[in-house]
């Protein structure tokens, strides 16, 4: 069971924000800024390179539950970026497909 995987199942504890029937949102452990949230499918995708033609529906739901997560964060007017990390280079350290949303302060351009 992978880390994300131990928090659906409710196995270690997590910041839960909100949850719908294919996704969890909670608080990132290590902020990076004042708003950094993760959604994670509960279905256990290692990677968004290991996401099949099937999971094109879930994909989209993910996406439609940032929206969601951002409204109810209060991020919708004043803006967030939605950042997946993928493999080394990518800065992927978890792996289970998960969607950062980054808000609450004006954020730089390239990232580093
Ligand atoms: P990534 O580097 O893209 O794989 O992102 C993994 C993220 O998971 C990092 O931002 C970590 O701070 C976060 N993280 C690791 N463990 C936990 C945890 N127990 N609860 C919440 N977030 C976590």
């Amino acid at each position: 069971m992978t880390l994300f995987e131990k928090i659906i199942a409710r196995e270690i504890p997590a910041q839960i924000i909100a949850e719908g029937n294919d996704w969890l949102a909670f608080h990132d452990i290590s902020p990076q800024a004042p708003v950094h949230v993760l959604v994670i499918p509960k279905k256990a995708i290692p990677r968004l390179g290991e996401a099949a033609p099937e999971d094109v529906q879930l994909l989209g739901t993910l996406l439609l539950a940032v929206q969601e997560v951002a409204r109810k964060l209060g991020l919708a007017e004043t803006g967030f970026r939605v950042v997946i990390n993928h493999g080394r280079d990518g800065g992927e350290t978890v792996p289970h497909l998960h969607i950062h949303i980054l808000g609450g302060r004006p954020l730089s351009w390239p990232p580093g």
